[in-house]
């Protein structure tokens, strides 16, 4: 679906992706790993166009989306994002907060809005909470209505950055769960996570970025068994 290559992108004088090539296919879920400061959020910020590369070409479905020619506004609806930090509309109840786009950018009715909106919200367990202000949910309840509203909008490929860094301890497991449900039903999904037994269990492919560079790729049994680079043993060993 996607295919990235000799992708660059620097602040300054920081080469922070430095020739990156890599492809998402379709159904595929793909777990990004490195060290803080390689290159993970910037590398997913630039596949959804939050920064602007410097040199490269991201292709969707063939076409480069580099281009001047290029729609933004359908691109982004059908390449999500969920972040560290929820990004929920505060001034919204949760059922809002799912709507909102599907009106505005998909142009969809109030009613067909709210079912579907309404589904991904049960799909992820939120049933109960439809009228509640997304500002009193607890930080895993956040988490999964931000889910819900990136699944209302029908992407193809849905951009994880660290869905539960920002989560306490006990609130990590429900996300992941609705995370592994999302992936066993085939959702294509590109995760960056800290959560090395999620990576291992649920990831087809499991890349590991190291300076903005990726520095090895391969299936979790080759990276995290088998790692061939040793500044991948060293990270890893850091989780053992
Ligand atoms: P972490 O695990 O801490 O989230 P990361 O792998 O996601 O790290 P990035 O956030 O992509 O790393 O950052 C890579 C480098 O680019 C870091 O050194 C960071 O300080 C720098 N950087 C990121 N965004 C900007 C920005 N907007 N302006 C300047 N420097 C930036
Ligand atoms: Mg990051």
């Amino acid at each position: 679906i996607i295919k990235v290559e000799h992708l660059k992108k620097h602040f300054g004088d920081l080469e922070v992706l430095d020739d990156i090539d890599f492809s998402v296919n379709k159904g595929e879920v793909i777990s990004i790993i490195g060290s803080s400061g390689s290159g993970k959020s910037t590398l997913l910020r630039c596949i959804n166009l939050l920064e602007i590369p410097d040199g490269g070409t991201i292709s969707f479905h063939g076409k480069n989306i580099l281009d001047k020619d290029r729609n933004l506004t359908d691109y982004r609806s059908k390449v999500g994002m969920v972040f560290q930090s929820f990004n929920l509309f505060n001034n919204k109840n949760v059922i809002d907060n799912c709507i909102i786009g599907q009106r505005q950018v998909l142009k969809r009715s109030k009613e067909e809005a709210r079912k579907i909106a309404e589904g991904h919200l049960q799909r992820v367990g939120m049933s109960n909470f439809l009228n509640h202000a997304s500002t009193k949910l607890s930080g895993g309840q956040k988490q999964r209505v931000a889910i819900a509203r990136a699944l209302s909008m029908d992407p193809e490929v849905l951009l994880f950055d660290e869905p539960t860094s920002a989560l306490d301890p006990e609130m990590v497991g429900e996300v992941l769960e609705v995370m592994k449900d999302l992936a066993r039903n085939g959702l294509t999904m590109v995760v960056v996570t800290h959560e090395m037994q999620f990576a291992r269990d649920v990831s087809d492919r499991v890349i590991f970025m190291d300076k903005g560079v990726i520095a090895e790729q391969g299936t979790p049994e080759e990276v995290f068994e088998n790692p061939k680079n040793e500044r991948t043993r060293q990270f890893l060993s850091r989780y053992s």
